[in-house]
C-alpha cells in the first residue's frame, strides 16, 4: 500500500505550525527512512499516518482511499516504539498473540501465525520467556512480530534502535531489513541516525523544520563522485 500526506498542515497550537502544506509519499512495498534532527517533525508525521493526529488541512491517502477522518482503529497499522512497550506480565508467545486474540482470530490460525512470526524474527526458541529475560534487541523483535501480527497495511518504526548498544543495533537493523523484505510491508522508519537510514532504506526523506530538504536513495543523497 502507498501512503501519502498531501498538502497537510498541522499545528499543535496557534503559535506552532509544525507542518505547512506538507506533501510526501511512501511508495508501496518500500522501506523509507524519515531522517531529521530532534524537533524537525518526524513524530508528528508518524502520528498523522497512525491516525493519532488529525491535520487541520490536507489529506492522508492510503492508496487512493482518503483516510484523513478515519481514526487509528480504522487503519491497519503496526507500530514499534523506542521503548519496547511489551506487556511485562505476558510471555513472548502471549505478547505476539495479544493483537490476534483482540481480533478474535481462532486458536489454530493464531498458533500458526505466531509460529510464522516467531520464525520471521528468529525467536522461535524464546516463546515461553518473559520480556525481562530477553535482551533489548530481542524485545524489539517481539515488538516487531506483534506489530506485524495482523498483516498491517503500513508499518511505522519510531526510533526502534535508540535504546540499544552498537552490537544489538546492528543485529536489529538486519532483522528489520530482512523482515521488511520478506513481508513486503510498506514501512516508515523514523530515525535521527544517518548511518541507520543509509544502511536500511530504499529511499530517505530528509526533514528539517517541518520541510523535506531532500528525497532520494542513499546513493543520491550522500555519494558524490
Ligand atoms: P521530532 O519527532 O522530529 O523530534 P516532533 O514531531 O516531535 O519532532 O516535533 C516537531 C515540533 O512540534 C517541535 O517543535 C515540537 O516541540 C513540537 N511539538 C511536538 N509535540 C507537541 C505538542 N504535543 N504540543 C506542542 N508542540 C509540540
Ligand atoms: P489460550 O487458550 O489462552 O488462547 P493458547 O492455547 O494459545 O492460549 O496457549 C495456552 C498457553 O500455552 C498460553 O498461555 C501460552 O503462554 C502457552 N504457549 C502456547 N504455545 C506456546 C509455545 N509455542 N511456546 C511457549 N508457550 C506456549
Amino acid at each position: 500500500m502507498r501512503a501519502t500526506l498531501r498538502d497537510v498542515t498541522l499545528s499543535y497550537d496557534q503559535s506552532t505550525t509544525v507542518l505547512k502544506n506538507f506533501t510526501c509519499t511512501i511508495p508501496s512495498g518500500e522501506l523509507v527512512a524519515l531522517l531529521g534532527p530532534s524537533g524537525s517533525g518526524k513524530s508528528t508525521i508518524l502520528n498523522l499516518l497512525a491516525g493519532l493526529l488529525t491535520p487541520s488541512a490536507g489529506q492522508i491517502l492510503f492508496d487512493q482511499t482518503d483516510v484523513t477522518r478515519q481514526d487509528s482503529r480504522h487503519r491497519n497499522i503496526g507500530m514499534v516504539f523506542q521503548d519496547y512497550a511489551l506487556y511485562p506480565h505476558l510471555t513472548v508467545h502471549d505478547n505476539i498473540a495479544f493483537p490476534l486474540k483482540m481480533a478474535h482470530v481462532k486458536r489454530a490460525a493464531r498458533q500458526q501465525r505466531i509460529a510464522e512470526l516467531a520464525n520471521l524474527v528468529q525467536l522461535s526458541d524464546q516463546l515461553a520467556k518473559f520480556p525481562r529475560e530477553l535482551s533489548g534487541g530481542q524485545q524489539q523483535r517481539v515488538a516487531l512480530a506483534r506489530a506485524l501480527a495482523k498483516h498491517p497495511q503500513l508499518l511505522l518504526l519510531d526510533e526502534p534502535l535508540s535504546s540499544l548498544d552498537t552490537t544489538l543495533r546492528e543485529e536489529l537493523l538486519t532483522v528489520i531489513h530482512d523482515v521488511q523484505r520478506a513481508t513486503g510491508v510498506t514501512t516508515l522508519f523514523v530515525t535521527h541516525n544517518q548511518e541507520d537510514a543509509l544502511q536500511i532504506a530504499d529511499h530517505i526523506m530528509l526533514l528539517a523544520n517541518g520541510r523535506l530538504q531532500q528525497v532520494g536513495t542513499g546513493h543520491d543523497l550522500y555519494v558524490h563522485p
